[in-house]
């Protein structure tokens, strides 16, 4: 072979490593680009696919689209006492079921941990409806995972295309009729409408004034009396958030106080709130206490209990003098932290109450589990004691527990002289309504405590 022959075979053999190169490397994007846009677990696209797929959609095909955001209910639960393996297991379960139940022009993604997309088109009112049904079913059924039996539940939140809706627009839309089924209830869909449309901005507007409120002062608080039920003598007060807003005039705390609680704002609010009320209580003096609303997020902050008893030196007060009321939530959400911030709140003399009691999942097990020293009774138990004989069994019975563990019990809501027989009869030592006091300003509060001190003083004289 003469020179030129061999370089012509070496070329050729160069040319040929690089065409093997090439081949390999072009498999290789193949598959990051399938990784890129498909889930490790389940094999179905994700939310980069799926966004991808929606917005070619958009543009492309002629049939009206549909978008189904799918969130399964209380699956952190799974994922907490089964292991993740098994919550692992239960996604793969349920997604195989959906993709049995997809409609051959659909397409399924796996979002994020438990959150499932859907693409269909073409769709009927009726069809929709049928399908969104199907789909609850199929998340509903009972599952064998890891030698347990499990059930969930899940929401879906359901957007359809509209003239010039973007694919950003169709997944907000579909995300707000989501966050609708869930406060709903759970267990059900919803579809975008005007309704849901007006509900988010009248949260958008809150969401935006919430903010610049806390700036201009434009929160109060109010204090509402807790009496000795036997005999009507003020022991504490709750605290509770009244908004004057210039825009919207007065805000129930039940509307913004969970816009705070998602936007993270209730963190420098509870502060303030804590700040604010531990201080009126301490101007007060005499021996009333002030019960202090703490949110579940705010709650599971990190060293709460230390805030808290800063707060307390700074104003001055003693920890003896404060109570918190947590419901139900703050604590199951994260049972360690909750125990820690417990039992350091409560080494101190801080009283804990858990509230809302009767609504939810009430589970007496908590109560002895945790380091609770009151009882708050809800208002709707309160509300039925008059009515049904069961209401003031079941508030008899919950007294009867809380006093052999230890702990006193406060009704909640009491409007009227026979609600208040009845619950001293059922053994609640405590009572708190409009039947006592409506919640008033600290200055009325710290005058009813002076004029307190004034009767003790004259009924020893
Ligand atoms: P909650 O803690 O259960 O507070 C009791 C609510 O019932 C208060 O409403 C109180 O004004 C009202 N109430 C008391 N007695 C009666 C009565 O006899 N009849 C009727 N119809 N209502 C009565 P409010 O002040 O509107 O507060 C509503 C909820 O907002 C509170 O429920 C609490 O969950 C939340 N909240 C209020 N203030 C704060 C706060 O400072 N921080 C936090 N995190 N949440 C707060
Ligand atoms: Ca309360
Ligand atoms: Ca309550």
């Amino acid at each position: 072979m003469n020179d030129a022959a061999r370089a012509l075979a070496q070329r050729d053999r160069t040319i040929g490593l690089l065409d093997a190169q090439v081949t390999e490397l072009r498999a290789r994007v193949d598959i990051a680009m399938h990784a890129a846009r498909h889930d490790g677990l389940t094999g179905i696209l994700n939310r980069a696919g799926f966004v991808d797929e929606l917005t070619s959609r958009l543009t492309r095909s002629r049939q009206k689209q549909t978008v189904l955001l799918i969130d399964l209910d209380r699956f952190k639960s799974v994922n907490d006492t089964l292991g993740h393996d098994a919550g692992d297991d239960l996604v793969r379960k349920i997604c195989a079921a959906m993709t049995a139940v997809m409609p051959a022009d659909g397409v399924l993604a796996r979002l994020g941990g438990d959150e499932f997309g859907i693409i269909i088109e073409g769709m009927t009112e009726v069809g929709l409806a049928d399908f969104c049904g199907m789909i609850l079913r199929v998340c509903n059924q009972n599952r064998r995972v890891f030698g347990h039996e499990v059930q969930v539940s899940a929401s879906v939140g359901v957007a359809q295309q509209g003239s010039s809706l973007s694919h950003q627009d169709m997944m907000r839309n579909a995300d707000l009729a989501l966050y609708a089924a869930k406060r709903e209830g759970r267990n059900r869909y919803r579809i975008y409408d005007a309704v849901i449309d007006k509900a988010a901005r009248h949260r958008l507007s809150i969401e935006t004034g919430l903010e610049r409120a806390l700036n201009t002062n434009q929160f109060k608080m109010v204090y509402q009396p807790i009496v000795k039920a036997e005999t009507g003598r003020i022991q504490g007060f709750e605290a509770l958030i009244r908004w004057d807003s210039p825009e919207h005039g007065s805000i129930s705390p039940t509307d913004f106080v969970p816009v705070a609680e998602e936007t993270g704002l209730i963190l420098e609010l509870g502060d303030w709130i804590t700040r604010q009320a531990l201080k009126d209580c301490r101007r007060w003096g005499g021996d009333a206490y002030v019960s202090v609303n703490l949110s579940a997020r705010q709650f599971l902050r990190q060293n709460v209990g230390e805030r808290i008893l800063q707060f307390a030196e700074d104003a001055d007060l003693a920890p003896g003098k404060i109570q918190i009321e947590l419901t139900e939530t703050a604590i199951i959400d994260d049972v360690e932290r909750a125990d820690r911030n417990l039992k350091i709140l409560r080494a101190s003399g801080v009283r804990v109450a858990l509230d809302d009691f009767g609504t939810g999942c009430s589970s007496l097990v908590y109560l002895n589990q945790f380091a609770i020293d009151c009882i708050k009774i809800d208002k709707s138990f309160v509300d039925n004691v008059t009515r049904d004989r069961q209401s003031a069994v079941i508030v008899a019975s919950v007294s009867r527990l809380a006093a052999s563990l230890g702990m006193s019990v406060v009704a909640e809501g009491v409007e009227s002289e026979e609600q208040r027989r009845i619950l001293i009869a059922a053994g609640c030592g405590a009572l708190q309504g409009y039947h006592f006091g409506k919640p008033m300003t600290a200055t009325e509060a710290g005058r009813l405590v002076k004029s307190l001190a004034t009767l003790d003083s004259t009924g020893a004289a």
